[in-house]
């Protein structure tokens, strides 16, 4: 071990200086794997032409060259080739458009992926400070506890009941012990070497210290030269549901023009490339080509917003799942509490005293009930003028910890460093003059039982200033008790009798019910090398207050509304869940609580019928985490869990939406979730299904939008080719209005600001497809009713028009281009009134309108452009005709609005 240390030159009790950190990451590097080349920019630009419809397009453009060419007279270049050539700039305009989303995509999900990007707690300069894992360099000091990847390789210099997982790299999933004691061949295969830790795997029990001795690409995962599992480019239900939804109307599509050549063919008249070139060009047309590139940008601008508000989410798919949430299991300390714990009692020797202070400031004295304060005693004094037993209790909360306490550079406040409950026993012993620093003068730790939350208790044994071990034991009333034989008094120990028991207990749910957090304090002198934590002594209990966090409680009524269920998952104590969520005001008359010992009775079937009433689960390990999201999974909820534990891993994977804590939470359980909070906050949960659901809605909005005004596109381009027989728009109009000017309203609506009243609306049960019935026949209502209008203009035309069936089409074509353009503003509610719309204006949309509308005069009113589009210069009578007819789609969908609500009613 020495010889590695002085191999690596590094002194372990300070760590590398920050000088040295420099040097030695300019000789090794960062700690970082290759990243996987990535696609090319030409790779990616030709990508967005691989794909079908592109290719259909191209295939329309060919045609379309060949029809220019078989043209005979002589008209212009523009003329002639003026359809393939604008076939060929949209396919461009479309490629670099739908190249420029996948970019800013991409770089949203790059910038979440270095927000949830692996930390690691090094010694340097003498203190423990955390630094992002490639900036570690061999010679690092490692701190590694259960929970944490392995950031690097390192040499293991303490270790306290550790084991980690390193199926990455063995292929052995069953977690290998490690000692940093045992002796190593140079020789031994990876699997074997018990004193090593590797990048790329994880602990999964106890804590150890280890030492840097290989980074990046000179680990041993290096060295193989594989990644480590990168989540693959995924794609959500929603997503693939669009696709498989594209591609049937593809083939419908492809049907109805087939119908349409045939048509054309059978009636003669046409040349046949010419009708071949309609019918391609139509069945292009009539797809909304946009739809998986908008969905995309509006799900990867969505997830960045969520992480604006500290909700990061990992996994594409949750976006659209959160909307769809209905229950939130969720813990309390530090998602619903600030976990800022403050004891506000101490209980012992049958006293009862309160601490004042505020904080983990260690000012504060402590007093017992009807008699003056218990003076702060000299700083290093430990045997000071409290009560015997008194002093026991602080004595050892100072020792059973791994928290410090500091002040704060930037606040000049007190705050703690670990573990909260223990920075509170910290500043508990300090009020009455026990001072983690004076006591720990004598004594030293010689073994530690670390905390874990199914055990409910933390052991470190010492040797005291006599040579004496002794155990010091923090945990929970309820399992101390039950290992606790004798009790301290001031008088002296003796056994714990029934009565005893039954005091001790009272006051604990005294202090419970006013929503403490209460933790028993024992020990024992010479405790058996096997299990020190047997036959204790308990010297009391103490009270901690953790107040509830700001905006909790609003958050609780916003679910509420929603139709969210909200059920309290903890591992206190039932009577200190139901005092705060009394409290937070989440309980309310008919819900039950229940322990972990009282569920592990229960059957499924119960569980289940049970299910609904039970707010509290209280004193759950982990395991049972699991059983209950699964009984909610069976009852058809869409289930969001937190966690931040090791052992919370599998059930935030087998919730739909895990959630893990970004501060207080483990590696694995990050690893494991869709969604970090990066402010640990139960808050933002609810902001980030909030966000989820408006997200969802958009979708919605802008899929409808667009299938509705291709419908329209398709009814009149069906009814005047096949009805009337007249020339329908051009296959290039209904490309330009397909691709440009109906894309910038789509995406406006894609990001339409979120409707208030989404929060008072029930969730959407999880099996609804995107679209209902109701929409579909919205979708062929809107259709009949653009597509008649513009087939009306050559059913009765204007007299202006002197029969000229070009100019009737260049009005259709104005008349298809703005109609969706007022549509859009419709389609921002599927119930609500276009003047009853909330927010009332839509900025984007608006702009995106003006813009799109500005767009389509250019092709209207610019003369060189006019043969390419077939436009016509238009009188005002005209105008107002083609705006007019435009307009109707907004009453006729108001008045099938207006029935909708009617009928809901
Ligand atoms: P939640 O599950 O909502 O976060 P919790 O913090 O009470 O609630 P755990 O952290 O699992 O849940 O703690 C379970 C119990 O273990 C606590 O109620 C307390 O009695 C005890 N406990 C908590 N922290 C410590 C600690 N550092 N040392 C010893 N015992 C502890």
């Amino acid at each position: 071990m020495e010889q590695v240390l002085g191999h690596l030159g590094v002194d372990p009790s300070k760590g590398l200086s920050t000088g040295e950190v420099g040097v030695r990451l300019a000789r090794y590097g960062q700690n970082r794997l290759p990243d996987p080349p990535r696609k090319s920019l030409w790779v990616r630009l030709f990508g967005q032409l691989a794909n079908p419809l592109v290719l259909t397009l191209l295939g329309a453009a060919l045609i379309a060259v060949v029809v220019g060419v078989s043209t005979h007279g002589d008209q212009g270049f523009l003329t002639k080739f003026g359809d393939a050539i604008a076939i060929l700039l949209i396919v461009i305009v479309n490629a670099v458009l739908g190249f420029v989303q996948e970019s800013r995509a991409e770089a949203a999900l790059d910038a979440l992926k270095s927000m949830t990007a692996p930390t690691a707690r090094v010694r340097r300069n003498g203190d423990v400070t955390v630094v992002n894992a490639d900036e570690l360099v061999p010679g690092d000091m490692l701190e590694i506890e259960a929970g944490d990847f392995v950031p690097a390789d390192a040499r293991l210099l303490q270790t306290i009941d550790f084991a980690a997982e390193e199926a990455a790299l063995t292929g052995e999933s069953a977690p290998a012990g490690k000692d940093a004691r045992q002796p190593v061949a140079d020789d031994m295969p990876l699997a074997e070497r018990s004193t090593m830790v590797f990048l790329g795997t994880t602990v999964v029990r106890g804590k150890g210290r280890a030492v840097v001795v290989a980074t990046g690409s000179q680990t041993e995962l290096g060295k193989i030269g594989e990644m480590i599992a990168s989540t693959p480019d995924e794609k959500t239900p929603l997503e693939q549901r669009l696709e498989s939804f594209g591609r049937r109307i593809l083939w419908a599509c492809l049907g109805i023009s087939l119908l349409l050549f045939a048509w054309g063919m059978i009636k003669g008249g046409r040349a046949w490339h010419e009708l071949l070139l309609e019918a391609v060009s139509f069945a292009v047309a009539a797809i909304p080509e946009g739809l998986p590139a908008i969905t995309t940008i509006t799900l990867a601008l969505g997830m960045q917003r969520m992480a604006k508000k500290g909700a990061v989410v990992r996994k594409l798919l949750a976006v659209e799942t959160l909307g769809a949430a209905s229950i939130i299991c969720t813990d309390k300390t530090g998602t619903l509490t600030q976990n800022e714990m403050t004891v506000r009692f101490v209980f012992a020797s049958f006293r009862r005293y309160r601490v004042t202070g505020e904080g983990y400031d260690p000012r504060g004295h402590l007093q017992a009930d009807g008699s003056p304060p218990v003076d702060q005693a000299p700083q290093s004094a430990v045997e000071g003028k409290l009560p015997p037993t008194l002093d026991y209790l602080l004595a050892t909360a100072a020792l059973c910890t791994n928290a410090t306490l500091e002040i704060d550079n930037d606040t000049q406040r007190w705050k703690v460093i670990g573990d909260p409950t223990e920075g509170a026993l910290l500043t508990l012993a300090a009020k009455g003059g026990r001072a983690k620093e004076s006591v720990a003068l004598s004594h030293t730790v010689v073994r530690e039982l670390p905390f874990d939350s199914d055990r409910k208790r933390m052991t470190v044994v010492t040797l005291d200033q006599h040579g004496r071990e002794v155990a010091h034991v923090k945990g929970s009333l309820d399992v101390l008790l039950s290992l606790c034989v004798k009790i301290a008094t001031d008088e002296g120990v003796r056994g714990m009798t029934d009565d005893d028991r039954a005091r001790v207990q009272g006051e604990a749910d005294k202090m419970s019910g006013d929503a403490l957090r209460v933790l028993a304090i024992a020990r024992r002198v010479r405790p058996s090398v096997d299990n020190p934590e047997e036959a204790l002594t308990l010297l009391g209990i103490v009270g901690m207050k953790d107040p509830p966090r700001a905006g909790v409680k609003e958050a609780i009524r916003t679910c509420r509304d929603a139709g969210i269920r909200i059920v309290m998952i903890t591992g206190d104590h039932p009577i200190t869940a139901v005092a705060i969520a009394r409290e937070l005001e989440l309980w309310t008359d008919g819900d039950e609580a229940i322990t972990g010992s009282e569920l592990s009775k229960m059957s499924e079937d119960e569980l289940r019928a049970r299910a609904m009433r039970l707010r509290i689960f209280a004193r759950t390990t982990a395991e049972q985490k699991l059983r209950i999201v699964n009984a909610f999974r069976a009852l058809d909820h869409v289930v969001a869990m937190t966690g931040d534990g090791v052992n919370d891993a599998p059930a935030l994977k087998q919730a739909h939406i895990g959630v893990a804590m970004g501060r207080s939470g483990t590696d694995v359980a990050r690893q494991a979730a869709d969604l970090v909070l990066a402010d640990d906050n139960f808050a933002t949960v609810v902001d980030a299904i909030r966000e989820g659901r408006s997200i969802y809605r958009n979708i919605q909005k802008f899929i409808f939008f667009l299938l509705s005004s291709n419908a329209g596109l398709a009814v009149a381009v069906f009814v005047v080719s096949f009805i009337k027989g007249a020339l329908p728009p051009t296959p290039l109009q209904i490309l330009w209005i397909n691709l440009v000017t109906n894309g910038l309203p789509a995406l406006a609506l894609g990001v339409d600001p979120p409707d208030p009243g989404h929060m008072k609306e029930q969730p959407r049960p999880s099996k609804a497809g995107l679209l209902g019935a109701r929409d579909f026949f919205g979708v062929g209502f809107v259709g009949v009713v653009m597509g008649l209008a513009a087939a009306g203009l050559y059913v009765f035309p204007p007299e202006a028009a002197h029969g000229d069936i070009g100019f009737i089409r260049a009005m259709a074509f104005t008349l298809l281009a703005l109609s969706p353009l007022f549509h859009a503003f419709s389609c921002r509610s599927q119930t609500r009134s276009i003047v009853s719309q909330r927010p009332f204006i839509s900025l984007p949309l608006l702009l995106a309108c003006v813009i799109s509308a500005a767009v389509h005069l250019v092709a209207v009113l610019v003369p060189a452009l006019r043969p390419v589009f077939r436009t016509f210069p238009m009188a005002e009578s005209e105008w107002f005709l083609v705006i007019g007819l435009s307009f109707a789609i907004i009453p006729a969908v108001e008045i099938l609005k207006a029935i909708t609500r009617a009928r809901a009613t």
